[in-house]
Formats: structure tokens, sequence, C-alpha cells
């Protein structure tokens, strides 16, 4: 009988082990993908590029003369339906850690097995399952330094081969049009700006990684802040949150390869472990998108969204690497790791307000929205999180301009109306924002030591419980 696969943040025939299994019967395969309202509430940049994620995909699969069936409702009651359709004994899927997502599936493994039929789920999102890791008493890792140290000591699964053949099913079940779901429709802001810098499917993720290994990995170590040198990182951000590539496959490309060992790949595989550590912690506290991950700072005085927030979100903070990186994120998706660490700072730090308003714009705007990534990664920056950055360690925009794009060549691009960047960043922007040529103000609206000063004001009274 037929085995349902179904997909999920997995869009890829590589290292799939719901795929791998499901092609190893022999049987017919049915592919499905379930727009779930439950757990897929998508902020309009990341809806777009599932949108992207699912025609490529779909696309894929019909070259091998197989489908991606699409349906939209409560999972368990759109598997049951396909399982009713097709006749299918089995329904296997690959894990994904998102909180909602794992109570959901826990729910749809046990109805599914109640229903007499085998719901198999498989790893291989991350390098290692996150409750695989455990410090000396068995508990999780609250520290990415030792967290890291244990992970490279263990082996990594090798990843499994794309199956050669899907066999069909002798009838397809319906599908619904993906255009109908509207997925794309929030980007209103000009999808086809984003477009341009969106890498999208498996192919076009191992060209970059292969891209990456025989050229700018050797520079890595020491040019992977550097703003003015894009190519310095892999990007892969992007399609490892889509399911693209697999970490593994990364893992063991790099180890494959002449660069293996050096220091530039040792950096860069010890970077995909900060992947690995964030779904670690979130697997662990599962509200690291919502609540403050380390304790005292429920009283910090955050400020919520304002005016200071909304001129951050719109690139009009006055502070040119602050208003230079918000413009790349809402332009091509993507922003730079050391721009988000230093707009994350501004925003928490110099305008006071709460890492969430951050952290549901980053929700909002990014291709690569990983909800583990971001949750550390702002509250990381802001304090109250885990391994976090001590609080006094205030960003300053202006020497990290100086140390991190010398030339100004990055700030250049998203800020002068002659740039070529630029023409296209205020193409993409609603008229509403009224953003244009002067538009930004001469001074910021706080001074870098105003901003610095009142919020280590703040700090030491939560910490002192003033
Ligand atoms: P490379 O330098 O080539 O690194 C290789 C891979 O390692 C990345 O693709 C990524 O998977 C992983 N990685 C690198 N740095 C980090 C990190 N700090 N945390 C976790 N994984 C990392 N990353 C996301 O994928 N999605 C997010 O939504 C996201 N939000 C962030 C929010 C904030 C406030 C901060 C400070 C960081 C956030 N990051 C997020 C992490 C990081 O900025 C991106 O992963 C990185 O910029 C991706 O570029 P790259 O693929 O060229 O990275």
């Amino acid at each position: 009988s037929p085995t349902l696969v179904w997909f999920r943040r997995d869009f890829r025939l590589d290292d799939n082990g719901a795929l791998a299994a499901a092609a190893e019967k022999g049987g017919p395969v049915v592919p499905v993908f379930i727009l779930d309202p439950d757990v897929d509430q998508l902020g309009a940049a990341p809806a777009w590029r599932l949108e992207q994620a699912i025609e490529h995909f779909g696309a894929v699969l019909e070259g091998m003369g197989s489908r991606l069936i699409l349906r939209r409702g409560k999972a368990l009651d759109m598997l049951r339906d396909l399982v009713a359709e097709t006749g299918a004994g089995a329904v296997h899927w690959n894990r994904y850690y998102q909180p909602q997502v794992v109570a959901r599936d826990r729910e749809v493994k046990a109805a599914l097995k109640e229903d007499g039929l085998e719901a198999c789920s498989f790893d291989g999102m991350v390098l290692r399952d996150p409750w695989e890791v455990r410090t000396q008493s068995g508990d999780p890792y609250r520290v990415y330094s030792p967290f890291w140290k244990s992970l490279r000591g263990m082996d990594i699964p090798a990843p499994r081969d794309p199956p050669g053949a899907l066999p069909a099913p002798d009838t397809w079940p319906e599908s619904e049009r993906l255009a109908d779901w509207g997925l794309g429709g929030a980007m209103n802001r000009g999808a086809e700006i984003v477009a341009g810098h969106a890498r999208i499917g498996e192919a076009a993720a191992r060209d970059r990684l292969d891209e990456f290994l025989d050229g700018s990995v050797a520079r890595y170590a020491a040019d992977r802040n550097r703003l003015d040198r894009p190519d310095a990182t892999s990007g892969l951000s992007e399609p490892l949150a889509w399911g693209e590539i697999s970490p593994r496959r990364i893992f063991h490309t790099v180890q494959g390869r002449d660069a293996a060992g050096t220091k530039g790949a040792e950096k860069f595989l010890s970077e995909l472990g900060w992947r690995d550590f964030a779904w670690h912690i979130h697997h662990s506290f599962p509200a690291l998108a919502e609540e403050n991950w380390s304790d005292g700072w429920d009283n910090f005085p955050w400020r919520e969204e304002n005016d200071d927030a909304e001129a951050w979100q719109r690139g009009l903070t006055g502070e040119e690497m602050v208003d230079a990186a918000m413009r790349e994120l809402y332009v091509t998706g993507r922003m730079h790791n050391r721009a988000r660490m230093l707009v994350a700072s501004y925003l928490t730090k110099h305008y006071l307000v709460h890492w969430r308003v951050g952290l549901r714009w980053f929700e909002h705007c990014l291709i690569d929205w990983d909800p583990a990534s971001n949750g550390m990664g702002w509250q990381w920056v802001a304090g109250s999180g885990p391994d976090a950055a001590p609080y006094f360690r205030v960003f300053n925009p202006a020497l990290q301009a100086e140390k991190f794009d010398p030339k100004g060549s990055y700030r250049r691009l998203y800020l002068d109306p002659e740039a070529d960047g630029a023409n296209a960043f205020l193409r993409a922007v609603p008229r509403s924002w009224g953003l244009g040529e002067g538009a930004r103000p001469d001074t910021p609206r706080i001074s870098l030591k105003d901003g610095r000063d009142r919020a280590l004001g703040a700090y030491e009274a939560m910490k002192s419980g003033r």
C-alpha cells in the first residue's frame, strides 16, 4: 500500500529520512504538504519564501514523475482524508522541533497509530537530536562552548542518499492550488526585489555550499564579520530554514574537502553548531520566543511598541549603521549576523524597547526566519538569554562601522540614493513610509552616549531591585 510522506520544513530529496524510508519500501509514495493554521502562522517574508519552496519542490517532484499534494486544514484531519483516498498504510515525516509542532505531531502520531497505521518520524533537521546532547548530570546545556565541545565529539550520522525513484500511486488524490493560498500576498512591498536575493531550492543550496567551500571558507575565520564582504559567509541559513539542505550534508561535505580541519572550516562548523544549540535550547525552553530565559528580567523596564521602534523598523533612526542594516533586512529579506547583533542591541539598549518587538519584526521580514535562532539571537543580545553577552556590552554602531565597514560600502549600498541597491530599496518600500531623499534625521534620535547611559542605569536598577 502507498506511504504518505508528509513534508513540513524539509523540502529536499537528499538526506531526507522520511522520504528515503518510504522509497525503500518499493511501494507507491504520495508526497504531501499540509498548511495547518494551528502551527503555520508565518510573517510576510517567511510565508512568501514558503510559497517559493513549495512551488520549486513540487516541480522537482514532477520531474521525477511524482507530485506534491497540497491540503489546507488541521493536519490530522487532512492526513486521515488522504489515507482514506489513497489506501495508504503508513505516514512518514521528519521531526521539526518548534514546540507547537512537537505537540501537534505527538497527537497526530498517537491518533494515526490508533487508526492502525504505521506512523514514523525521522531525525535529521539538526546534527544530533536535542535530547541526545546532555551534560554529565544528564541535563540540557545552558552554555554554548561546552555544548559544542560535546556535540563536536559525537558521531554525526552520515547523510542518506536521495531516492532513485518515487513510484506513483495508481491514482493521485486531488491537490489544492498553491496560488489559492495566497502565501506571498502579504509581501506587498515588492516581492520581486526580495526574490533577487533569495536562493530557492536544493540544487541552489548545494551549489552555494560548493562555491563557499572552494573559496570563502579559507578566509571565513577572518572575514565572517565583515559587512562589506557579503560572500565571506555561506548564506546557507535560508535553505537550512526551509530544509532545502540538511545540516548533516553540510557537516560531512566540509569534512570530505581539502579545507577539513582548517581554521576556517572548524569555525564554520562551530557556527553550524550555534544552530543546533538554538534548537537544543528551544526544545528545553519552549517559551524562548515569548518569555525571558533568565530570571530577573521580568522586572526590566522595557518599553513596548513606540515611535522609536517604528523609526528603527523603517531605517530612520539617524544612526547610519542601524539604518543601513534595517534597510538591508527590508529589501533582501536577510541581514548579516554582525548587523543583526548591532540592530538588536540598538533597539533593546539605546531605545530600551522590548526584545520581543524586534523579534516580531524579524519574524515578519526574514526569509531565513528560524524560530530557535531568532529567539536565541534576540535574547542573547538583550541580555536575558542563554549564555548571553553581559548587559554592559552595548554595541557602538560607530565603532562597529570602523571595524567591519571601514570604507562605508555597506552603508552606501542602502543609504545613498545614487547607489544601485538604494534605488531598489526606495522602490520597494510603501509610500506611507515616507522614505526618500533627506527623510533620515540628520542627528540620531538619541545620542550614543545618552542611550548607553540610560540602558546601563536601567540595568543597574533592575539588578538592585529598585
Ligand atoms: P554563516 O556564517 O555562513 O554560518 C553558517 C550557518 O551557521 C548559518 O547558515 C546558520 O545556520 C548557523 N549560524 C551562524 N550563526 C548563527 C547564530 N548566531 N545562531 C544560530 N545559528 C547560526 N539565523 C537564522 O537562521 N534565522 C533567524 O531567524 C535568525 N535570527 C537572528 C536574530 C538575531 C537577533 C541574531 C543576532 C541572529 C539571528 N540568526 C538567525 C543567526 C545568524 O545571524 C544567521 O544564521 C546568519 O546571519 C546566517 O548567515 P550565513 O548563513 O551566511 O551564516
